[in-house]
């Protein structure tokens, strides 16, 4: 089987060939690669050609493919039973090694107990219906180019005004419910205090990616976060920090851990599953106490708590020390330098956004910290870029707005793999015609 024949196959059966848009590669060309294997830094796909993978499955495996002792917690799990629709154990276990890992940083604690979920959409979801439940308000801030799943109310772009309530962003999401989203510019501390002044009173809370790596990194301005904290706060409102793609990768404590910011729900996802579909939100014990079946606000879910996925989280957490942490870092700021120094010596105008252990290039000399700032960059250099790594054995992921992920796993002779591919696909982006 060749992947092009893989890719007619699937695409008779499954729209677009694929079952989550990011996996296409309309940004680059081609037809995606179908993997069978991981193993450690690399993929196999069904022609037999390994890669360094770069996508890391979009954040979960910091451990890399296949990690023994993660895979060993999960055939345990299997042997006992699949599911069981009941509690077990191991969740409890695995909520206890979140709140010790969120332990105090701030004056007082963020994370006292935690809703298990199964997907990272799930989980804003749900932070978004408690923090109306608990404020008795409806709107809800977000940032341009910030991605929070496909919820309705999540998938709202900027009204036409600068505190104007959102448009849709997906058909199927009707007028109303985008109306109650606030589409403000990253970054921007005047659109921010130009929405409370304007929607204050009606605010149940703003929603951040704790560093936002959905539009290619871009991170959070000095301080910002922390005014984002403060101005929620004063309004009455909550803060929701979402660390889906930052929690459990960027530090032990995701993001939060590199920068205490005041958060009154924070949602997890991605690591906190190790590969299998787990997720979950977490805050005060006063405001989680508004969840079912202790208070008002609805949500259930006959998978939450899996006990397999949650071997596989509970084992992935206790596998990721302060040497995986280390070596996540050194890799990252290794594939992040070389990438830049190549495209450089190809004479490309660039600029390499990084937040913590995550990064990504963009193909313009300013580093843009906002959404309009980044589809600014001449986005056509990315697709040749892309297959002349390809080509070379190594799979980025297929847009240019993503972060680049890695993984503990990836040892000298991955890095070595991706670092002789770039100045090739250098060239290539230098080549490039829009
Ligand atoms: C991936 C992601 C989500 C959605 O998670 P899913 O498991 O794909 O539903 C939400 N927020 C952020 C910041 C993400 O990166």
């Amino acid at each position: 089987m060749s992947n092009e024949s893989a890719f007619d196959a699937a695409s008779a059966v499954i729209p677009g060939g694929v079952n989550s848009p990011v996996r296409a590669f309309r940004s680059v060309g081609g037809a995606p690669r179908f993997l069978v294997s991981g193993h450690g830094p690399y993929v196999v796909d069904v022609e037999g050609r390994e890669y360094v993978d770069l996508v890391c499955s979009w954040g979960p495996l910091l451990l890399g493919h296949a990690h023994p002792q993660v895979l060993d917690a999960v055939h345990q799990a299997v042997s006992r039973g699949l599911s069981f629709g009941a509690s077990t154990p191991s969740e409890t276990e695995l909520a206890e090694t979140v709140i010790a890992r969120l332990a105090p940083r701030t004056a007082a604690p963020i994370v006292e107990q935690l809703r298990l979920v199964s997907t990272g959409t799930e989980a804003t979801m749900t932070a978004i219906r408690l923090a109306r439940g608990v404020t008795g308000r409806p709107l809800v801030v977000k940032f341009a180019g910030h991605y929070h799943g496909h919820s309705d109310g999540l998938l709202a772009d900027a009204g036409s005004g600068l505190a104007t309530l959102a448009l849709p962003a997906s058909a199927g999401v009707p007028a109303e419910i985008a109306a109650q989203t606030l589409v403000l510019p990253y970054n921007d501390r005047a659109a921010v205090e130009a929405a409370f002044a304007q929607f204050g009173p009606r605010i149940a809370a703003i929603i951040v990616e704790a560093a936002a790596a959905n539009m290619g990194v871009v991170a959070p301005a000095p301080g910002f976060n922390a005014f984002l904290a403060q101005t929620a706060h004063a309004a009455g409102a909550l803060l929701i920090v979402d660390e889906v793609l930052t929690g459990f990768r960027v530090s032990p404590a995701g993001w939060l851990g590199l920068e205490p910011v005041e958060a009154d729900i924070v949602t997890f996802g991605k690591v906190i599953g190790g590969g299998m579909p787990l997720a979950a939100l977490g805050a005060r014990r006063s405001i989680m106490e508004h969840l079912a079946p202790v208070g008002p606000v609805y949500q259930a879910g006959t998978l939450s708590g899996n006990p397999v996925a949650v071997a596989a989280g509970i084992a992935t957490l206790a596998a990721a020390d302060a040497a995986v942490y280390a070596r996540v870092d050194e890799v990252a700021a290794t594939i992040a330098e070389a990438t830049s120094t190549a495209l450089r010596d190809a004479g490309v105008s660039h600029a390499v956004s990084r937040a913590g252990s995550l990064f990504s290039i963009q193909f313009q000399a300013t580093l843009a910290h906002d959404y309009v700032g980044v589809q600014r960059q001449e986005a056509f250099r990315y697709g040749p870029f892309f297959h002349a790594m390809l080509d070379a054995g190594v799979l980025l992921p297929p847009s240019p707005y993503e972060a680049w992920f890695v993984s503990a796993a990836h040892d000298d002779d991955a890095l070595n793999r991706v670092l002789d591919a770039l100045p090739a696909a250098t060239r290539a982006a230098s080549a490039a015609q829009p």
